[in-house]
């Protein structure tokens, strides 16, 4: 989807989808010289999530396009501790010492700090290379590879010179590229997610240290997991469920209190899980 000018001259860079991935590859591009537009199907109005955790290698790419997380709400990764179901401790990894080892912090981030932090360096005036336009409202229903040209929903038609698809995991794109038929389908594990703000864990000294340590915490208890670690500045826990489909109940919300209740065999873990279940009282999202 390149045209043969391409190489004398920037390109002019049509990014369907500003997720993650599409404002990454919108940053980069800037950075590189050329001119992006993305388009999205959303307002950005009600841009939701929990926490992302980052490795290093990913860390070491964001930094190059300008973003510190650390100045966005990202936390550094202290340690993982792993239970086994029996509540035992499995094994602990001293992720503190990434930095020095792989050049790169592991840290956790809200995924809508992560979000606006990426938005605000590829539409930011000053920086390198020109600024991209998003175009938020605007569905993408189709491509056409021989002339870069993306069909919008209200039937615009846009040319350019390269055309990203960054459109998720449903993609409508993906099967101009790949034409054998993939479709996402469910693999057999969902996962919850809850916020609960430090404040309510603090004032409770059952549950202070899940936020007091910066710790990441992994309880397996069968094949189902609850995944625990701050973000934005320690000031929330980020809580997650992977349970899964085999549990027989359907309501999966349901399915998790009930896990919580039961599915730790070890006391002080249930009775932990209970407090933090408790204290968060806020809707469970399924993002999978
Ligand atoms: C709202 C939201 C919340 C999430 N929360 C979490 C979380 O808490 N933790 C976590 O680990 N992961 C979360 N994820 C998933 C994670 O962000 C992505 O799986 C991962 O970052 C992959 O990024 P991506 O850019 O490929 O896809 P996505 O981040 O899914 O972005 C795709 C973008 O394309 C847009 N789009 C889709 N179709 C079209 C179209 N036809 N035309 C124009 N635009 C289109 C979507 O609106 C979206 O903004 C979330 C994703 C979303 C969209």
């Amino acid at each position: 989807m390149v045209t043969s000018e391409s190489e004398h001259r920037p390109l002019n860079v049509l990014i369907s989808g500003a997720g993650i991935g599409g404002l990454a590859a919108a940053a980069a591009l800037r950075q590189a010289g050329h001119l992006v537009q993305v388009f999205e199907r959303s307002s950005f109005k009600n841009e939701y999530g929990a926490a992302v955790s980052i490795s290093p290698n990913a860390n070491g790419i964001l930094r190059e396009l300008g973003l510190a997380l650390e100045d966005v709400g990202g936390v550094n990764a202290a340690k993982v501790n792993e239970y086994g179901a029996d509540g035992a401790l499995y094994r602990t990894i001293d992720t503190a010492g990434f930095a020095q080892r792989y050049k790169y912090p592991w840290q956790y981030i809200h995924r809508v700090d992560l979000h606006s932090g990426l938005k605000d360096i590829v539409t930011s005036p000053t920086g390198t290379g020109t600024p991209a336009t998003i175009h938020l409202g605007h569905r993408v229903s189709s491509v056409d590879n021989d002339t870069a040209t993306l069909t919008l929903e209200n039937g615009e038609r846009i040319h350019g010179d390269l055309v990203i698809a960054a459109d998720g995991v449903n993609s409508v794109l993906r099967n101009n590229v790949d034409h054998s038929g993939i479709h996402p389908s469910p693999f057999g594990l969902s996962t919850y997610r809850f916020l609960i703000p430090a404040d309510v864990l603090y004032a409770d000294p059952q549950t202070r240290r899940f936020i007091e340590t910066g710790e990441f915490e992994l309880w397996s208890g069968g094949n189902n997991k609850l995944v625990l670690y701050p973000c934005r500045s320690g000031t929330v826990l980020n809580c997650a469920f992977l349970i899964t489909d085999e549990n027989p109940h359907e309501n999966k919300k349901a399915a998790a209190f009930l896990y919580l209740d039961y599915n730790f065999a070890h006391d002080a873990r249930a009775h932990a899980a209970g407090l933090l279940a408790a204290n968060a009282g806020v809707q469970m999202q399924s993002v999978c």
